[in-house]
């Protein structure tokens, strides 16, 4: 089947087409650069924003994947969680869509699709899947026993998503928004040089939050760390502190992610959403999967971060598993769970 899929979760909208288990393009007009000089995205002027990009993005889709909107099978789109004007924007044009063309729509969730556009990059997902959910607003570790089913969260963030961290840490740094494809290049010129803490990895926060991380800690102790080096007078080593800071938000997340594959006996790991996109985290989840016998996959960076892509990539698994297409009032659900697979 042909899948378009619509993307508005926040300030990228996009539009991707996918036959079966293959991309055929995937288009993406972004709003960051309207958000930046706010140093977070503007919920209003994301909305405004998609409804402006929305017809041109699908055009454009179409006309670089080298289809007609008649060839389309079925509509997938994010129906959350996400920012609610943005999402109802998405959602109301896959509606009328799917109406217009007389063809099934699927809703489904921006995370599940997270770790579904992994299909189109390196097949079929094996089941179960432990996925890592890393992006701007969460960080899971789901069990995922096929990607049309609800999922099992075996933890989460209890404070902030990794995603966030790096964007409060960016800050900190004088780095523009969004901050984590910042620190990840002022790391590179920079060395671990400070040991920054690695939260609920030890004792009895290690007992009670096995699964779960806390990065609220790590940026606090950031911030601390560089005020004293200014109050000091002292000039503050960016790439060292980008490079440490990374370091232990890499740490917690591959050692927490391998560990939840041993226990729960699953030889495959998968790790989505826009922080998977980080240069450290790939080779880091690479090096100690291959010493654990883990099979690692991990999209390119650029199927990482918000796509339309992702959510025709679970759309056409929703259409090819037989499963049941969404009801046309679906609403715009912008708190929908991260265990809820479609609306
Ligand atoms: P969610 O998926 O939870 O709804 P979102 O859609 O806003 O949140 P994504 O687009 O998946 O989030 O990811 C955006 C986040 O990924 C931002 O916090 C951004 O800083 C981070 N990010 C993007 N590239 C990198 C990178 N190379 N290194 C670290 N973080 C990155
Ligand atoms: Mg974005
Ligand atoms: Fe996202």
């Amino acid at each position: 089947p042909l899948v378009l899929g619509i993307e508005t979760s926040c300030d990228e909208t996009g539009v991707g087409l996918v036959r079966g288990e293959t991309l055929l393009f995937d288009a993406i007009a972004s709003s960051v650069d309207e958000h930046a000089r706010f140093g977070g995205v503007v919920p209003e002027v994301a909305s405004r924003a998609h409804l402006e990009a929305m017809v041109p993005t699908i055009e454009r889709a179409c006309r670089e994947a080298g289809v007609t909107l008649r060839d389309v099978d079925a509509v997938a789109v994010t129906s959350g969680p996400g920012l609610a004007g943005a999402l109802m924007v998405g959602v109301a044009s896959a509606k009328a869509l799917a109406l217009a063309l007389g063809v099934p729509l699927h809703g489904v969730n921006h995370l599940a699709s997270h770790v579904a556009v992994d299909i189109v990059e390196h097949g079929p997902l094996p089941e179960p899947t432990l996925a890592m959910l890393v992006s701007g607003g969460h960080s899971s570790l789901l069990l995922v026993p096929d990607v049309t089913h609800d999922v099992r969260s075996l933890g989460s963030t209890i404070d902030d998503a990794a995603g966030e961290a790096f964007d409060k840490v960016a800050r900190v740094l004088g780095l523009p928004f969004p901050g984590g494809p910042h620190i990840d290049r002022a790391a590179r010129e920079g060395s671990v040089t400070i040991d920054f803490p690695r939260g609920l990895t030890t004792g009895r926060d290690m007992e009670r939050h096995r699964f779960d991380f806390s990065f609220s800690g790590l940026k606090t102790a950031v911030a601390r760390w560089v005020q004293a080096k200014e109050a000091a007078g002292e000039a503050v080593p960016l790439a060292d502190v980008a490079a440490s800071f990374q370091e232990a938000v890499t740490d917690v997340l591959t050692r927490k992610a391998i560990l939840a594959c041993r226990e729960h006996g699953v030889g495959h790991l998968q790790i989505g959403g826009g922080v998977a996109a980080n240069s450290r985290l790939r080779a880091m989840a690479q090096e100690r999967c291959d010493a654990a016998g883990i099979e690692l996959r991990v999209p390119r960076p650029g199927l990482c971060t918000d796509n339309g892509a992702m959510v025709a990539a679970l759309g056409a698994q929703m259409v090819l598993k037989g499963r049941p297409p969404s009801n046309l009032a679906i609403p715009a659900d912008s708190s929908m769970p991260v265990t809820q697979v479609s609306a």
